[in-house]
């Protein structure tokens, strides 16, 4: 089956009103590629702002809380989200993980809470450096899949990003033969999780993905687009990575 190809950035914790211009270019250069879907996440604070200035740029949240409402100082639900005009968010983000303590288990109910808000989905998996090191990052990944995964999972919604936490912000990539090998081994763990729906879901590669090592990875199999952090912020160092998918 042909997936399109998604490139998604992930602006993290970076991004100020005057960083918009940025949206703008990105969502021009978006627009020139039909064959590719681009989407970007940037902070709750410019969500708004940036769906004002995006065109047909779908821009999306990198968290949501599980809950519908309720006694959460400071959480945002995945209604506010849809309603500041994101129409996807990142859950389980290594970042989240580590910083937040998040689980896989916390994933699958915050994947689930955007589902029912009407947003799609971009969850995170990825094994440690200590894990890969040990000879686990296949087994680490698939029971993260197992546990974060929703059955209802399909591709009109759902998509997963497989990051490898050292390989994150560090300038440092798996070889092309590790990206398919864990790309493969996500695809049937799904397969057993949704069965034929599988086929539909995006599998992106994440982590440390730029112009120059774009090609490549997104030319490995079943690797059906990147989520984007470092390289996502300027459409100068992201317009080439959306080049390079279409
Ligand atoms: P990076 O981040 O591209 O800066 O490595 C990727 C991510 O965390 O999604």
């Amino acid at each position: 089956m042909t997936r399109r190809k998604l490139v998604a950035g992930n602006w993290k914790m970076h991004g100020m009103a005057a960083d918009l211009v940025e949206v703008e270019a990105i969502a021009a250069a978006a627009a020139r590629h039909s064959g590719v879907d681009v989407a970007l996440c940037v902070p709750a604070t410019l969500i708004a702002p940036a769906v004002a200035r995006a065109g047909a740029l779908p821009i999306g949240a990198q968290d949501c809380h599980a809950a519908a409402k309720g006694a959460h100082t400071g959480c945002l639900s995945a209604a506010m989200l849809r309603e500041a005009g994101a129409s996807l968010t990142i859950v389980g983000h290594s970042e989240r993980r580590a910083d937040q303590n998040e689980t896989s288990q916390d994933a699958w109910a915050k994947a689930a809470a955007a589902r029912q808000a009407g947003l799609s989905v971009i969850l995170c998996c990825g094994e440690t450096e200590a894990e890969r090191d040990a000879g686990r990052a296949e087994r680490v990944v698939q029971a993260q899949i197992e546990k974060s995964v929703p059955e209802d999972a399909s591709g009109d919604w759902f998509t997963l990003a497989y990051e490898p936490r050292w390989a994150i912000g560090t300038g440092r990539t798996p070889t092309l033969d590790e990206i398919a090998a864990i790309h493969a081994i996500a695809r049937a763990k799904m397969r057993q999780l949704v069965g034929d729906a599988a086929d539909g879901i995006r599998i992106l590669y994440g982590g440390s993905v730029t112009g120059t090592n774009a090609p490549a990875i997104l030319s490995t199999a079943d690797v059906d687009g990147a989520l984007v952090g470092g390289a996502s912020l300027t459409a100068e160092k992201f317009v080439p990575i959306i080049d390079a998918a279409a």
